[in-house]
């Protein structure tokens, strides 16, 4: 099989003072930004679980071991360096990376068919992989540079080229309106502020451009998919750290936003036509998702397509699925 696609390489300025960029070093203010593994690394700061040194490290030694692994291989790889991980949740975080091109199938038919795609947060490509079978034009930008080294061998392993950038969401090294899309999965939930991540994708989008979100729902009826509690949405934030240290022994917990919550924070962030529904997801998800999820999936399918039910879902259901136009002339 032949895959014909597109790759356009947009251009970059400086995330910290947005001056350009000349052989990866700004003009303006004298950061450098390394090449890592072969990718960009364009980030200030890194994530809150490895600092910047460590963190290259890590992807650097996974880029050495890529050649000769799948992506299977490689994610097992990954979790056999990662030992703050617990082993009885490397299952699951592997079938979420064995999983991601099906999930990312579902979210892809929502992107425009024409002009340029970022997706922030794109983790280990699984989005990527979809849309690009697709022929959209998309790139994938992640604070986890060692995630970008596995979205490679995702994208390698099929033949897709897809440009991948390390950077914050909340620092993006793209000029103001480099694109017609801005896709986010997953991601809002994870960082210290969300409208600032908004805020920087209005930044990025042409005045007109769309935005699309899913997160999960503060108010689900299900359990955290993170810290593996029930309610924890429904317990005051001020109280959430202590109750998770107690109940999970110092895991950081994520912040997930209700409906009314990511409305009000993209409209601040300069999004108008903002709408949130609970996605739509086929059936056929469940097949890739493991065995204690599979009905859970199918009724969920099956409700979502059910006026009153997604009424439910749309409060409190597991995931929300946030649309907005950028806001400005066109
Ligand atoms: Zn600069």
């Amino acid at each position: 099989m032949t895959l014909t696609t597109t790759t356009v390489t947009t251009e970059r300025v400086c995330p910290a003072c947005r001056e350009p960029l000349a052989d990866w070093s700004c003009v303006a203010c004298g950061r450098d930004y390394p090449e890592v593994a072969g990718l960009p690394d364009c980030r200030i700061a890194s994530d809150r679980f490895l600092d910047l040194a460590s963190e290259r490290a890590k992807a650097e030694r996974l880029d050495r071991l890529a050649p000769g692994l799948d992506l299977e291989g490689l994610a097992e790889a990954y979790y056999a360096m990662t030992a703050d991980v617990e082993p009885r949740r490397r299952g699951f975080y592997l079938a979420h990376i064995l999983g991601a091109e099906a999930r990312g199938s579902a979210l892809a038919a929502l992107l425009p068919r024409t002009g340029k795609i970022l997706e922030l947060g794109c983790g280990t490509g699984g989005l990527l992989a979809a849309a690009a079978r697709r022929g959209l034009t998309i790139e994938g930008v992640d604070i986890a540079l060692r995630w970008l080294v596995v979205a490679r061998r995702r994208l390698d392993d099929l033949g897709l080229t897809v440009p991948l950038v390390a950077a914050e969401a909340e620092h993006l090294p793209y000029p103001d309106a480099s694109f017609d899309a801005v896709v986010v999965d997953s991601l809002l939930e994870h960082v210290d502020d969300p409208w600032l991540v908004l805020r920087e994708a209005s930044r990025v989008l042409r005045p007109g451009g769309s935005l699309l979100i899913w997160s999960p729902n503060r108010y689900s009826l299900m359990i955290d998919p993170h810290v593996r509690l029930w309610g924890l949405g429904w317990i005051p934030r001020r109280w959430m750290s202590a109750y998770v240290r107690f109940r999970r022994g110092g895991a950081w917990p994520p912040t997930c936003l209700s409906v009314a919550e990511a409305h009000r924070l993209a409209a601040n962030a300069g999004f108008e036509s903002i709408s949130i529904e609970p996605p739509e997801i086929p059936a056929s998800w469940a097949s890739s998702r493991p065995r204690n999820q599979q009905s859970l999936i199918k009724a969920y399918a099956m409700a979502s397509r059910f006026g009153p039910m997604r009424v439910c879902l749309r409060a409190l259901g597991p995931l929300w699925q946030l649309r907005a136009i950028r806001g400005g002339p066109a």
